[in-house]
C-alpha cells in the first residue's frame, strides 16, 4: 500500500504569508524518550485538543505535539477562514438517515460550538480578524431552491432549535438581497470567519506557557506500533526517533491511513482549492459569508475580509469530474491548473457591483480535507488499538466541529469519561461497524456527478 505522508513543500496560502515565531518551533533539541500524551499533527483538532486538556486538567500529564511541517500547515492553514454551522442542510441528511434526534444533535453541536469559539476568541482577546455575521447559502435554480427550503421547513417544524434562526428569500429579492447574479432564491443564518492560522498560533502560545506541553515541529512520524518492552503504550516512530506514548492521538486528519492502515478508504485525502482575491481600489462592499450552490455536488464558499479582499473556495465544476485530481490525493505542492482560469474574473462574474472593480486572485493554493467515508467526523477511542485515539474526518468542515470536539475528547483521554458521557453527537462516534461497513459517500457524489442526473 502506498503511504501518503505530508507533502514537502505546500503551495502557499494567504494564512501562511506572515509566519508567526512558532511555525517551526520545536521546544527541545532532541525529541523525549517518553510522553504520556503524543498528539499526531498540529493543527486546529492538536491546538484545540491542548486547550481543553489544559483548561479541565491544568496539571495534565505531559504532552507531546508532532508536526511533520510548519504549525498550522495542512488543512487548518489552507482553508477558507469560514465557520458555518450548519443547521439544516447537511444536517437534515443526517436527521433522514440516523433518526430526527441524530440530525438535531449535528446542528445543535455546530451552533453551539461557534458560540464556544467566539467566546474563547473574546476572552481570551485573541487578535485572528474574527466577525460574527449572516452566513447567505444561494441556489441558482427554483427547483433546487424549493426543494432545500422544503427540506429547512421540515427541520423547523420537527423543533429543531438550531434551524429556529435560520431565514428565508424568496425569488424576487434574492439577486438583491444576496447581491449574487443570478440568485434563484436564498436562506441566511448566523456565521463567522477569520485568520485560523493565527487562532491557532495563539492556542498554542498560550499551551507552551502554560507548561507540560512539548511541541516539535518539522517531525514526521512514520509509524506508530505497540511499544516492544510493556504491557501497554505505543512506540511512536518519527523522523527524529522514538518516543514511547501511553496514549496515542491522531489528529493526523487526511494522513491518518498514512499511519493506520484500517483508515485507508475511511479517511479519505480530498484536494481543495482556495484563493484570495483583491481589488486595485474600493469595492463593493460584501457583509456576508456566501455558498454559492450551484448543485448540491457543485458548491463555492466565500467570506469578505475585514480588509475588503475576498477569500473564496470550491471550483469543483471545474475539476470534481477528473477523479485523479482530487480523490485520494495529497498533493498540496501545485495548484490544480483548472482551478486558475474558474477563479479568474470571479467577482465579475457572480457579484453585482464587481464588474469594474477589477478583482484578481493575489494567492491561489491547494489544500488536502479529511473526508470521512460516511461523511461524518470520528471521534473517540480507535477501536482494536487500546490507548490510541482519533479525531478527524471532518469532511471539509471541521471549523464549527473541531471547538468541542476537543472538550469531548479532552474528557475521554484524560478524564477516562465514556463517549456517551461527553455528549458529542452519537453519530461522529467512531466505532468497528463504521470502519467496517459504512458506504462510501463520498464516491457516491462523484458517481451522481458524473453519470447520474444532474443535481
Ligand atoms: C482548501 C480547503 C478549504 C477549506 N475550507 C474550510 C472552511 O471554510 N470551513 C471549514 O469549516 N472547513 C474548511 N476546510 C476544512 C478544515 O480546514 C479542516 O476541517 C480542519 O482544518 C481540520 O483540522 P485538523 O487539525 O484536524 O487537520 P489539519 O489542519 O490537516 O492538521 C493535521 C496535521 O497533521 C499533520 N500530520 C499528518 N500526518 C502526520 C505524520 N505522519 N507526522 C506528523 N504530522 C502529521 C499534517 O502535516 C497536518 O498539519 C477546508 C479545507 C481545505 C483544504
Amino acid at each position: 500500500m502506498t503511504r501518503s505522508f505530508p507533502s514537502a513543500n505546500g503551495t502557499v496560502p494567504f494564512w501562511r504569508t506572515e509566519p508567526q515565531e512558532l511555525d517551526n518551533f520545536q521546544s527541545t533539541p532532541n525529541l523525549p524518550e517518553e510522553s504520556d500524551i503524543v498528539i499526531i499533527g498540529g493543527g486546529y483538532s492538536a491546538a484545540a485538543l491542548v486547550t481543553h486538556i489544559q483548561k479541565q486538567y491544568p496539571n495534565h500529564p505531559s504532552i507531546l505535539v508532532l508536526e511533520a511541517r510548519q504549525l498550522c500547515s495542512g488543512a487548518s492553514g489552507r482553508n477558507g477562514g469560514h465557520i458555518k454551522p450548519d443547521p439544516y442542510f447537511h444536517a437534515s441528511d443526517v436527521a433522514a438517515q440516523y433518526g430526527p434526534a441524530a440530525g438535531a444533535e449535528v446542528a445543535d453541536f455546530e451552533v453551539a460550538n461557534l458560540k464556544a469559539a467566539k467566546e474563547y476568541i473574546e476572552r481570551e482577546g485573541v487578535d485572528c480578524d474574527f466577525v460574527l455575521t449572516r452566513a447567505i447559502d444561494v441556489h441558482f435554480s427554483s427547483a433546487q431552491d424549493t426543494r432545500i427550503k422544503e427540506r429547512l421547513r421540515g427541520f423547523k417544524a420537527a423543533g429543531v432549535a438550531a434551524a429556529q434562526e435560520v431565514s428565508e428569500v424568496a425569488k424576487d429579492h434574492a439577486e438583491i438581497v444576496s447581491g449574487v447574479k443570478g440568485a434563484q432564491g436564498c436562506i441566511s443564518f448566523t456565521a463567522a470567519h477569520l485568520w485560523p492560522y493565527k487562532l491557532i498560533h495563539h492556542m498554542f502560545t498560550k499551551a507552551l506557557n502554560h507548561g507540560g506541553l512539548n511541541l516539535q515541529t518539522n517531525t514526521l512520524v512514520n509509524s506508530v506500533s505497540p511499544a516492544p518492552d510493556s504491557q501497554s503504550g505505543w512506540a511512536v516512530q518519527t523522523s527524529r526517533g522514538t518516543v514511547k506514548a501511553s496514549k496515542v492521538i491522531m489528529a493526523s486528519n487526511s494522513y491518518t491511513s498514512s499511519l493506520l492502515p484500517e483508515y485507508k478508504e475511511q479517511i479519505i485525502p480530498y484536494r481543495g482549492v482556495s484563493c484570495h482575491i483583491t481589488t486595485p481600489g474600493p469595492a463593493p462592499l460584501l457583509v456576508n459569508t456566501y455558498a454559492l450552490r450551484f448543485k448540491d455536488w457543485d458548491f463555492d464558499y466565500l467570506i469578505p475580509r475585514p480588509d475588503g479582499t475576498i477569500v473564496v473556495g470550491g471550483a469543483r465544476s471545474a475539476y470534481f469530474r477528473k477523479k485523479d485530481l482530487w480523490y485520494d490525493n495529497t498533493n498540496d505542492d501545485e495548484v490544480i491548473e483548472e482551478t486558475r482560469r474558474y477563479f479568474d474574473g470571479y467577482m465579475q462574474r457572480n457579484f453585482r457591483g464587481w464588474e469594474k472593480s477589477g478583482a484578481e486572485v493575489s494567492e491561489i493554493w491547494t489544500g488536502i480535507m479529511g473526508y470521512s467515508r460516511d461523511k461524518l467526523p470520528r471521534l473517540g477511542p480507535v477501536p482494536d488499538r487500546p490507548g490510541m485515539f482519533i479525531m478527524a474526518g471532518w469532511t471539509g468542515h471541521g471549523m464549527p466541529q473541531i471547538f468541542l470536539a476537543a472538550k469531548g475528547m479532552a474528557e475521554m483521554i484524560v478524564g477516562d469519561v465514556s463517549y456517551r458521557q461527553t455528549g458529542l453527537p452519537r453519530v461522529f462516534e467512531e466505532t468497528a461497524d463504521r470502519l467496517q461497513n459504512a458506504p462510501n459517500k463520498v464516491l457516491e457524489s462523484w458517481y451522481q456527478a458524473t453519470q447520474g442526473p444532474r443535481l
